[in-house]
């Protein structure tokens, strides 16, 4: 297996809870259940910060760059 670090933040401020990104992988994003706006699932969040992930395997990155694609408004910012 390939092991990469990749870096996903969301700028949960301008997101519009429209679930793009919660329905297409809900492995990694899922709508807030207070504001609604989309956060990382627990267990890739950054020191428990709920707008930044850490995805330590390919496939993760792999999903997660490709939903940062189909975000309506670009705010999932993927750093490698
Ligand atoms: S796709 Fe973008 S705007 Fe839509 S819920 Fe996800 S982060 Fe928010």
């Amino acid at each position: 297996m390939v092991w990469v670090f990749v870096k996903v933040v969301i700028d949960r401020s301008n997101c519009t809870s429209c679930g793009t990104c919660s329905d297409t992988c809900p492995k990694l994003f899922e709508p807030n259940p207070e504001d609604t706006f989309s956060q990382i699932v627990e267990k890739f969040r950054l020191n428990g910060n709920i707008a930044e992930g850490l995805l330590t395997e390919e496939f993760e990155a792999s999903a997660c760059e490709a939903v940062a694609l189909f975000c309506p408004v670009s705010i999932i910012r993927i750093e490698d």
